[in-house]
């Protein structure tokens, strides 16, 4: 489960930014990564994150910068577009805290796509 304190340079995906974990890299700019997801659960199942260090999409548009704010929606544009995903589709998710379910605590936004996706949501 995620840990919802400040940020902790122990995460998964702080290490992959440090170059102390290997990931399959999609796109990288000054401000964002991108990634395919270790487990995917769609054909295309990328995450996309922030340089900087947000633990969530919370702390991120609470703390960071208009430039890194662009920057990151601008990059989860370009990720799709460079998967070819704009015209068939695909989807978009960020998990926050417990309800949420989010398991890394430092923001990702997942970007799903390569097949119809179904009902937003399962019922539980
Ligand atoms: P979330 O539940 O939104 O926090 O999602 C965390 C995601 O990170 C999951 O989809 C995991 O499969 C993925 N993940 C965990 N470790 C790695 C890793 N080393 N490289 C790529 N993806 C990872």
């Amino acid at each position: 489960m995620a840990k919802f304190g400040p940020y902790e340079d122990d995460n998964i995906f702080a290490k992959i930014l440090r170059g102390e974990l290997p990931c399959e890299k999609v796109y990288e700019d000054q401000h964002v990564l991108a990634f395919n997801d270790i487990n995917p659960q769609a054909p295309i199942h990328v995450l996309v994150i922030p340089k900087g260090p947000y633990v969530s999409m919370d702390d991120f548009t609470e703390k960071a910068s208009d430039e890194e704010i662009g920057a990151f929606f601008r990059a989860v544009g370009k990720v799709a577009r460079q998967l070819e995903l704009a015209e068939p589709g695909y989807r978009l998710l960020a998990n926050h805290g417990t309800d949420g379910m989010q398991e890394v605590p430092h923001l990702h936004i997942h970007i799903f796509g390569g097949r119809k996706l179904g009902p937003m949501l399962k019922t539980a």
